[in-house]
């Protein structure tokens, strides 16, 4: 046993009563996944199957990125075009023989799909089956749905990763699969953690590039690093690779527990994983102390959005010490997130889906100090003289490891402090 975190002596929340609601809900769509996706796979385009809503979309939320060539477009289907499937496929064709002739870059194509019903009645998985006969092997062409009607932001990660690993070649080597889409700087401190435990057999899902190796089989353990990765868990275990749970590496106390679930896989004794692990934990523990002065004894509450608000609270409530009020996920998987449940105190409401005006009702009516949510519902909770944080920043910035999770827990102080000050200058 190298580490294990102390459960909270009241039991935590794995097996509290889940309020599950299903009504109207507040989030972006998956197409959100590819502003951060596109980044990480350098070679990778994503074509958006969709409307002018689609575009507009992809081009607000990318914001200034038409310096160089894009590494994503949306192909609009008009209602038109609605008459004539079969023209519509052709037309998706022709379009992709000319992007793929005039950027021979492109190693991974994916279709992306959307929610128009134009798009829903044309077979995306189809096309990108006889687009691959057409363009493999120098290219790989793919589908997914980021469509609004079936994902939340974070989904589309999800799909994107869970489309892949279908294509995988197979190994019977015995290797650890890090799964979920990383800055590349984050990714590097991560890799260096696992050497340093002598852990070297290490793929990542995704790759940089189409031509890093990866591969999985039987051999193969993955662990997880973003919570919202539920259907790339599932592909995974149908290519019988095992999955490793454990708390998400939010956080000192998330990192540690993460890497000790794959040092008691791969046998590191304690220590090595003290030698490795004792400095940064500490300088983990210092900036987080440091960041978190505003947020002790704080209440918060949180709306589903990025489907990271479970561990996210485990966070809050052990290391800054915040009272969880409501936990919100748009959907909970035992598997996933059962390890952050454990150790996030009772008390909180954990709720699963959303019926976004009633629990509109329940935050007015808690007052929390503060109220993680996502950009539609923040601006009028402000004016109501809540406190909030955008739950999309969080999927935006850095906020995995150790030498994150001071900003991590300054992402949530920041906007406490503003609200003090503002306060202090009203009064
Ligand atoms: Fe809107 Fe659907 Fe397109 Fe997303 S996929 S931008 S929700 S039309």
């Amino acid at each position: 046993m190298t580490y294990a975190p102390t459960p909270p002596t009241d039991g935590g929340c794995r097996t509290a009563p889940v309020l599950k609601e299903r009504g109207q809900r507040e989030v972006f769509c998956g197409l959100t996944g590819i502003i951060w996706l596109h980044r990480k796979m350098q070679d990778a385009f994503f074509l958006v199957v969709g409307s002018r809503t689609c575009a507009h979309l992809l081009q607000s939320a990318a914001g200034v990125m038409i310096f160089a060539e894009p590494r994503f477009a949306t192909a609009i289907l008009e209602e038109g075009d609605l008459a004539g499937l079969k023209d519509a496929q052709d037309e998706l064709d022709a379009q992709v023989d000319r992007l793929l002739a005039r950027r021979p870059d492109i190693k991974q194509l994916f279709l992306v799909g959307s929610c128009p019903s134009e798009v829903i009645k044309l077979d995306l998985a189809k096309a990108a089956e006889r687009l691959t006969l057409a363009h493999g092997p120098s290219v790989r062409v793919l589908n997914f749905s980021g469509s609004g009607i079936e994902t939340t932001f974070t989904e589309g990660e999800d799909a994107c990763l869970a489309s892949m690993v279908p294509v995988l070649p197979e190994t019977d080597a015995r290797q650890l699969v890090v799964v979920g889409a990383l800055p590349d700087v984050v990714e590097d401190q991560m890799l260096g953690l696992l050497s340093g435990l002598g852990i070297d057999t290490v793929r990542c899902l995704p790759t940089r590039t189409a031509a890093d190796e990866l591969s999985v089989g039987p051999n193969t353990v993955f662990a997880l690093t973003q919570p919202f990765l539920g259907e790339t868990h599932a592909a995974l275990e149908r290519r019988h690779a095992r999955h490793l749970p454990a708390p998400f590496p939010y956080g000192e106390e998330g990192t540690t527990a993460w890497l000790a679930a794959i040092a008691a896989e791969f046998g590191v004794d304690a220590e090595t994983f003290a030698a490795v692990t004792d400095a940064p934990r500490a300088r983990a523990r210092a900036a987080v102390s440091q960041a978190s002065e505003a947020l002790r004894g704080k209440s918060v509450f949180f709306m589903p959005d990025s489907q990271m608000e479970i561990p996210l609270a485990r966070f809050l409530a052990r290391e800054c010490g915040m009272q969880p009020i409501e936990v919100g996920q748009p959907y909970i998987h035992d598997a996933l997130h059962g390890p952050d449940l454990d150790l996030l105190p009772a008390g909180p409401q954990i709720s699963e889906g959303q019926d976004v005006d009633k629990q509109l009702d329940r935050a007015r009516a808690a007052r929390p100090d503060l109220t993680v949510c996502g950009l539609g519902l923040a601006n009028p909770l402000e004016a109501e003289g809540l406190t909030t944080k955008w739950a999309i920043e969080l999927v935006f910035t850095p906020v995995h490891f150790y030498e994150q999770a001071g900003d991590l827990a300054g992402l949530f102080s920041r906007p406490v402090r503003r609200r003090n000050i503002l306060g202090l200058e009203a009064a």
